[in-house]
């Protein structure tokens, strides 16, 4: 999780230095009001704003005036909006921009840190489970591995150095490719896995060679659309904390009679009048978009606590998202009697993993599967494609691992973490780490929506999966051979925390799901850490 401190643990120089929960989880959360009104290079980005002139607003960041601006122009914008400038602009983005000296997004020093961070056994089973997939799909070439949100590489490190000693899995092996959108972090990840952050131009944005497997590329771009598909190949594909950072649109279901009725929908281009006239009575979602507080009105924040730049506040009109996201799933229309209740949806999830899935099994139309009794209503998936993608085999599998729902919708659930604390998610963009609960119903639904040729495991907690991979008994192989004391330690506390099914371990907060391939007529092949729960 962004859980507090892997880097602590592993270069932690004393036994007594290693509290396992030192540090928080990125799942702590500071509470939402909600107001009652309403090789690249990296872009080099200022940390505070210019000084206000006389008058004018004072904005705690650069991205902060930016924004202000904008949506004083163009009207408030959606969460999904503001969370994916916060996370990935140009103009000082969490993850984009380029930490000033000695600051670091992960680690004890930074905001947050995640599970490869806190222990190598972490990457080490996950490089063993695509190993076991590939042996059980009957060793397949032509390879591709890819990540997404690779973060520093530790953990595609682990995983390499993993695979490379199956020396046929390894040759099988003919690209790595990494999705990142962060020049800052390519760089890192480069130096890791490669040994340079000298990355060479390349057709889908940069590469350099796998210093673990020389025979070939790593290569980055900064979208799974720019990473090639092809029918003969085989993806072996990893999302480890990257859909929580996705972002989300939020929705909450309003009486009609509770927000005064209004002819007009408001769109990134200003507000424009429906042909149809107002909205029909009964309950209507409502999005929940993002404005500027007020700076004039009374400070409500706690001593220490910065007054947030923005606020979200509930459309009084519907906005194109509000009109048509909330009806993709039957999971959401049980709820359009509930009051109040709120829904958070991440198309952009929905778009990568249904990316994930048709790699694997092909698009829509390969093979035809009838829909098995107590399966989730199918929801229309939603295609990164102009053409259908085929193959003539199944292939390759996705692993999932992330925070957030089995089998309820998130909501409520943004949150900003700074330096390992819960913090407004409206406070200083671009400084502030933003995430949300990953709704896993809705990323399997869309797999396999996507695609006739896949099903999907999971999701299981992260305790089930390593312990069924095996973890304890790779720790202990690996306690037995540790060089001294200091290492011994890290190792004990690392491998404990990751499964620790407690509330400040990651054992069941953290889940893993598998996408792999569906062969009809073929008994269900269970992959290996997904011993039970069986979807689709
Ligand atoms: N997987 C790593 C890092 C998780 S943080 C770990 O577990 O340690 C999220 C990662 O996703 C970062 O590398 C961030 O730069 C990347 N990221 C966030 N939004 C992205 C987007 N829209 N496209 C590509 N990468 C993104």
């Amino acid at each position: 999780m962004r859980a507090q401190s892997l880097s602590l643990l592993r270069t932690a120089t004393r036994c007594s230095r290693l509290r396992p929960h030192a540090i928080a989880a990125r799942p702590a959360q500071f509470t939402l009001r909600q107001s009652s009104t309403s090789a690249p290079s990296s872009p080099s980005t200022p940390a505070t704003p210019p000084a206000p002139k006389e008058g004018e607003r004072k904005w705690s960041t650069p991205l902060a005036q930016f924004l202000g601006q904008a949506i004083t122009t163009t009207g408030p914008i959606s969460v999904a909006a503001y969370m994916r400038q916060c996370l990935t602009s140009e103009l000082g983005g969490y993850y984009t921009r380029t930490p000033t000296a000695g600051e670091d997004q992960f680690g004890t020093k930074g905001d947050f840190v995640t599970s490869p961070e806190i222990s190598q056994v972490f990457g080490e089973l996950i490089g063993i489970w695509l190993y076991a997939e590939w042996l059980a799909q009957g060793r397949k070439e032509k390879v591709q591995i890819i990540e997404v949100g690779p973060g520093r590489g530790t953990l595609m490190d682990d995983v390499l150095r993993t695979v490379s000693s199956f020396k046929t899995f390894a040759k099988s092996i003919e690209a790595i490719y990494l999705v990142e959108a962060s020049p800052h972090l390519q760089k890192q990840q480069g130096k890791l896995l490669a040994g340079t952050e000298e990355l060479q131009k390349s057709e889908v944005g940069w590469k350099a060679p796998c210093k673990y497997i020389p025979t070939c590329n790593i290569q980055w771009c900064e979208d799974i659309r720019f990473v090639p598909k092809e029918e003969t190949s085989t993806p072996f594909i990893l999302a480890h904390e990257f859909f929580d950072a996705m972002p989300i649109h939020v929705f909450q279901n309003v009486p009609a009679s509770s927000i005064p009725k209004s002819s007009t929908i408001m769109t990134p281009t200003g507000p424009i009048t429906p042909k149809n006239g107002p909205t029909a009575p009964g309950n209507q979602w409502h999005e929940l978009v993002v404005s500027p507080t007020n700076p004039y009105a009374p400070i409500t924040t706690k001593p220490g606590e910065e007054k947030p730049d923005f606020e979200m506040t509930v459309s009084k009109s519907p906005t194109p998202h509000s009109l048509y996201l909330p009806k993709m799933s039957n999971r959401y229309k049980k709820l359009e009697k509930t009051n109040d209740a709120i829904i958070e949806i991440s198309p952009e999830s929905l778009s990568y993993v249904s990316d994930f899935a048709v790699r694997i099994g092909g698009a829509n139309g390969a093979a035809s599967r009838p829909p098995k009794p107590g399966s989730p209503a199918p929801v229309k998936p939603i295609s990164t494609e102009d053409e259908p993608f085929k193959k003539a085999q199944a292939s390759g599998a996705a692993l999932i691992l992330d925070y957030g729902t089995t089998d309820t919708i998130p909501a409520n659930t943004l949150r900003g973490i700074r330096s390992h604390k819960a913090v407004s998610p409206f406070e200083a963009p671009g400084l502030v780490d933003l995430s949300a609960d990953v709704d896993f119903l809705a990323l399997a639904e869309s797999a396999l929506a996507a695609s006739d040729s896949v099903e999907v495991h999971g999701p299981v907690d992260q305790s089930f999966f390593l312990a069924t991979m095996g973890i304890k008994e790779r720790a202990e192989r690996l306690l037995k051979n540790a060089k001294d004391e200091e290492t011994r330690c890290r190792l004990e506390i690392g491998w404990k925390r990751l499964i620790d099914r407690g509330p400040n371990g990651m054992g069941k907060l953290y889940k893993a799901m598998a996408i792999v391939p569906y062969v009809e007529g073929k008994k269900v092949r269970r992959p290996v850490g997904f011993g039970g729960d069986i979807m689709g």
